[in-house]
């Protein structure tokens, strides 16, 4: 049994550092990160797409980064943030 045990942790061992070693395939890269940093939850969209270039609550270009859209009236709308979505449907006339 502990041999099996040892076998599966050195099986697990492989497969790690193997999908490690497939993530980093050039371990020579600048160490220096990247100025423009994007968020895991921006949303790359054409920017052509919206009704406005701009988040239409703060005002804030949609160029630098889309955390949420919503689509009003067949137009479609950026937001930098959530917050700012729901503030902009809070001044939406409701139906
Ligand atoms: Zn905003």
């Amino acid at each position: 049994m502990n041999n099996f045990l040892k076998h599966f942790a050195y099986v697990a061992a492989l497969i790690i550092s193997v999908s490690c070693n497939q993530s980093k395939p050039t371990p020579e890269q600048k160490p220096i990160p990247q100025p423009t940093q994007v968020s895991a939850s921006t949303i790359k969209v054409d920017i052509n797409l919206f009704a406005s270039p701009n988040d239409t609550t703060c005002g804030m270009p949609l160029s630098a980064g889309i955390a949420d859209t919503v689509t009003v009236k067949g137009k479609l709308y950026g937001f930098c943030s959530s917050s700012c979505k729901e503030e902009f449907l809070a001044y939406q006339p409701k139906k």
